[in-house]
């Protein structure tokens, strides 16, 4: 007889739900909430179902869920073992789209607020803000919803990310950061000509050589504590028509850099441009994600000491990983941690979880809501 959240889990993995679809997964949700006392706000846009669930509390604080309920596609279906929105359980493994990311730990939020509610253990407000749309572009998600709860008042004290935090083991691993992400088009100007006749050209090749190597040079100081130093990546070049006898009149290069919270997009800007200002250019910045690290205190303390009751694990703080969700809660203000299943298939052909995980998981969520106390 599977427990209360791998029952949720399979519920939820056979509404599928493809981003930005969210396959009638939170109405699920509103069924198994509702009669545990939250109310469901929703903050829908552009064709994203986007929920704010709470329950107001007994005791002082709000602690929040975030998480999504959208998948990455499956690919061809005929490649898995099981067909990847079944949800069949096989010898104590869940399979299925979206067993670790991240419809199990949604499942376990669930299962543990369900159980503390059960047992009428008093409860500090809880929240979980649900969105249909991280998988894609996150333009119409979280962020949407962090924008109406700053407009309410109604921010969280500190939140937990549903993402597939860990490596081996549940609990052995959570993620206090991520790197952000600048991408940059540089156009080098110059003037077009014949190469018999320099005189009358200005070659953008050459201007743009130095350039990029005063860029790919650039000293980005000290990285944050926790994190790897930020990288400057020069990802394509090119230039020039294909004539031998052409001199080029612009060079265009792509960078993709992945900053630690030592630097600051302002910063990284003022820095790239520098290096080209010799040079007529046009620079284009995307700041694709902001970085964002919740300093070592009591919320990460909290967290590491539920995993260490629940499991006997002590777990790593890390900040690897690409993006997450939790960069638009942390411009909030607010202290974010990212916390979920193992991820060893995630975007994966037979992506899967073990029973066994999903248990735990909840063991853990339920420990650190219970113990939840704001502090300064
Ligand atoms: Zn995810």
């Amino acid at each position: 007889m599977p427990d209360i959240a791998t029952n949720i889990a399979v519920k939820l993995i056979q509404r599928e739900s493809v981003t930005p679809e969210d396959g009638g997964c939170q109405n699920y949700m509103e069924s198994l909430l509702a009669p545990l006392g939250f109310v469901r706000t929703a903050v829908d846009t552009a064709g994203i179902t986007n929920s704010i669930y709470t329950r107001g509390g007994e005791l002082p604080g709000t602690i929040a869920f975030a998480g999504h309920t959208d998948v990455v596609p499956t690919g061809p279906v005929e490649q898995w073992q099981h067909a990847p929105f079944s949800a069949s359980i096989i010898d104590g493994i869940l399979h299925g789209r979206g067993a670790q990311d991240m419809k199990g730990a949604i499942a376990c939020w669930i299962a543990a607020v369900a159980g503390l509610c059960a047992d009428y253990t008093p409860l500090p407000t809880i929240q979980l803000l649900i969105t249909s749309d991280e998988e894609g572009d996150s333009i119409d998600g979280t962020i949407r919803i962090v924008e109406y709860m700053q407009a309410k008042g109604s921010l969280p004290d500190a939140a937990i990310i549903g993402e597939p935090s860990c490596d081996k083991l549940v609990g052995d691993t959570i993620r206090r950061g991520r790197r952000g992400v600048i991408q940059v088009r540089a156009t080098i100007h110059g003037k077009q000509g014949h190469s018999a006749y320099p005189q009358d050209a200005d070659n953008a090749i050459h201007r743009a050589a130095p350039a990029l190597t005063r860029i790919a040079a650039i000293d980005w100081g000290e990285a944050a504590a926790g994190f790897p130093g930020t990288s400057c990546q020069i990802t394509n070049i090119s230039g020039g028509t294909g004539a031998s006898n052409v001199i080029p009149g612009h060079c265009d290069a792509f960078i993709d850099i992945r900053y630690n919270p030592g630097n600051s997009f302002e910063q990284i800007k003022a820095m790239i441009e520098s290096a080209c200002s010799d040079c007529e250019t046009t620079l284009d910045f995307d700041h694709v994600a902001t970085a964002f690290s919740t300093p070592d205190g009591y919320f990460l303390d909290l967290i590491s000491d539920s995993i260490q009751r629940a499991t006997g694990i002590d777990t790593l703080r890390d900040t690897g990983g690409g993006t997450s969700d939790g960069r638009f809660l942390a411009a909030a203000g607010i202290p974010v941690a990212e916390l979920g299943t193992t991820n060893s298939t995630i975007h994966q052909v037979d992506e899967q979880v073990a029973v066994s995980e999903l248990a735990t998981l909840t063991a853990i969520y339920s420990d650190i809501i219970k113990h939840f106390e704001v502090r300064a």
